[in-house]
């Protein structure tokens, strides 16, 4: 039998998180924007991030010994979700986009000097990182094998050139995780990612990139590198490793974003069913009409369905199964569902739904960006679609 509980010590876990949330974080909101290039003042990052450590709240995903708390990717679940009622909860409790996902690469993949320089200080939260693999067009995008930089090899180092863009993070990174093209043949070893501090001779930050939403902590950089030269130990796993690292890295990064955005819907929807409880409109409450409901009903199952998909991706991943299709189904699902979660949510509050007095129209706002990073629904899509054209083609 398929066993749903949430094991004790989670919920106890969770609940703790809520009264966190509650307690410090969701107060940190009047504050998101105060920085016009970061939104969240560092300062004030830096105190809420001290709270969480001593609250026993810090870096749900990185072993005891990284100061973390150890947690599997289906114990995750439920603590995301409530870490990610508030956009600033997974910065403050160090889950947050990109360094989660880049905390899980290094510690499958740094070696032991790696480690020290670099695992172990973003594991503390007392570094930054960016990871640096989109490129305005030509460059990848949304087709990996369009990778326009390059690492040459001069002596014993590597020398990169090349443009990159939307590197989270970049204007508070202490250091870069590159991803360049090695080889010119354009297979599947023909990619290395690269460690680089963000102060390295030949790394230029031309900008923090103005777009919908925000500002988000850290920004999103456009980035050139001109002639920057690195050694071999900047080289992350192998030479020729980086199409498989990116593999390792987005697969459980899509995930977690998948939960940490179902809690901000899960707000959203919270909001507006507290509004359709209490606005009168026509002689009963806006929860009476059945035009309100079945939003509200709709977005509930929405949700629900997301979580169960999140469940079963994370269990995959957990027996070692492959999880790819599964995943891409769920990141669309997921994605698409928050969007349509906000809109709903704002729908029921009407104009102060759209007002800045509810924070519905930062979310959606920022939720927009979730259906094209780590993978726009169309070309998850296609990679659903591909698998189901093949699977049926041998039958
Ligand atoms: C807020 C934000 C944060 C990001 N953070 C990072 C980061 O930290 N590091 C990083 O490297 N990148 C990051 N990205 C970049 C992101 O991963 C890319 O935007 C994404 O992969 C899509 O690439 P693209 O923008 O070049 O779109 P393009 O490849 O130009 O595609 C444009 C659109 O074309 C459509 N499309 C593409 N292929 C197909 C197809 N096969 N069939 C049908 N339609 C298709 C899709 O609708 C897609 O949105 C971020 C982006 C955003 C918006």
């Amino acid at each position: 039998m398929v066993d749903f509980s949430i094991p004790s010590p989670i919920q106890n876990l969770v609940t703790r998180i809520h009264q966190f949330l509650e307690d410090v974080v969701i107060p940190l909101e009047a504050h998101a924007d105060e920085d016009p290039q970061d939104g969240l003042p560092l300062e004030r990052l830096k105190i809420a991030r001290e709270q969480a450590k001593a609250a026993g709240l810090w870096c749900p995903t990185m072993p005891a010994d990284l100061g973390g708390m150890g947690l599997s990717i289906t114990e995750i679940i439920p603590v995301f979700e409530a870490a990610g009622r508030s956009l600033l909860g997974p910065l403050v409790m160090g889950c947050a986009a990109p360094d989660e996902g880049n905390l899980h690469l290094l510690h499958l993949f740094a070696s032991a000097e790696q480690r020290e320089r670099y695992l172990k200080p973003l594991a503390a939260g007392e570094a930054f990182s960016a990871f640096s693999m989109t490129e305005p067009a030509p460059g990848v995008g949304s087709d990996p094998s369009m990778l326009r930089t390059t690492a040459h090899r001069d002596g014993n180092q590597w020398v990169i050139n090349g443009h990159k863009w939307w590197s989270t993070n970049a204007t508070q990174a202490d250091f870069l995780i590159i991803m360049a093209r090695t080889d010119d043949s354009g297979g599947k070893s023909s990619a290395t990612l690269f460690l680089a501090p963000m102060d390295t001779p030949g790394i230029e930050l031309v900008r923090n990139i103005p777009h919908l939403g925000g500002p988000d902590f850290g920004g999103h950089g456009e980035i050139r590198f001109n002639g920057l030269r690195l050694g071999d130990d900047a080289v992350l796993g192998d030479v020729g490793s980086g199409f498989a690292l990116v593999q390792a890295r987005l697969g459980p990064a899509r995930l977690t974003h998948c939960m940490r955005w179902t809690g901000i819907a899960q707000r959203a929807l919270e909001i507006a069913a507290r509004y359709a409880n209490t606005r009168e409109a026509f002689g009963t409450t806006l929860g009476g009409h059945q035009a309100i409901q079945w939003m509200l009903a709709d977005s509930a199952t929405e949700l629900h369905a997301g979580r169960l998909m999140m469940q079963h991706c994370a269990w995959l991943i957990e027996t070692g199964k492959d999880a790819k299709q599964e995943m891409s189904m769920c990141k669309v699902h997921v994605a698409e569902t928050v969007n349509r979660v906000l809109d709903r949510a704002i729908q029921i509050c009407g104009g102060l739904g759209i007002s800045r007095d509810l924070p519905l129209a930062r979310w959606y706002e920022s939720a927009r960006a979730f259906r094209i990073y780590d993978g726009a629904s169309e070309v998850h899509r296609m990679v659903v679609a591909r698998r189901i054209l093949k699977t049926y083609r041998k039958a």
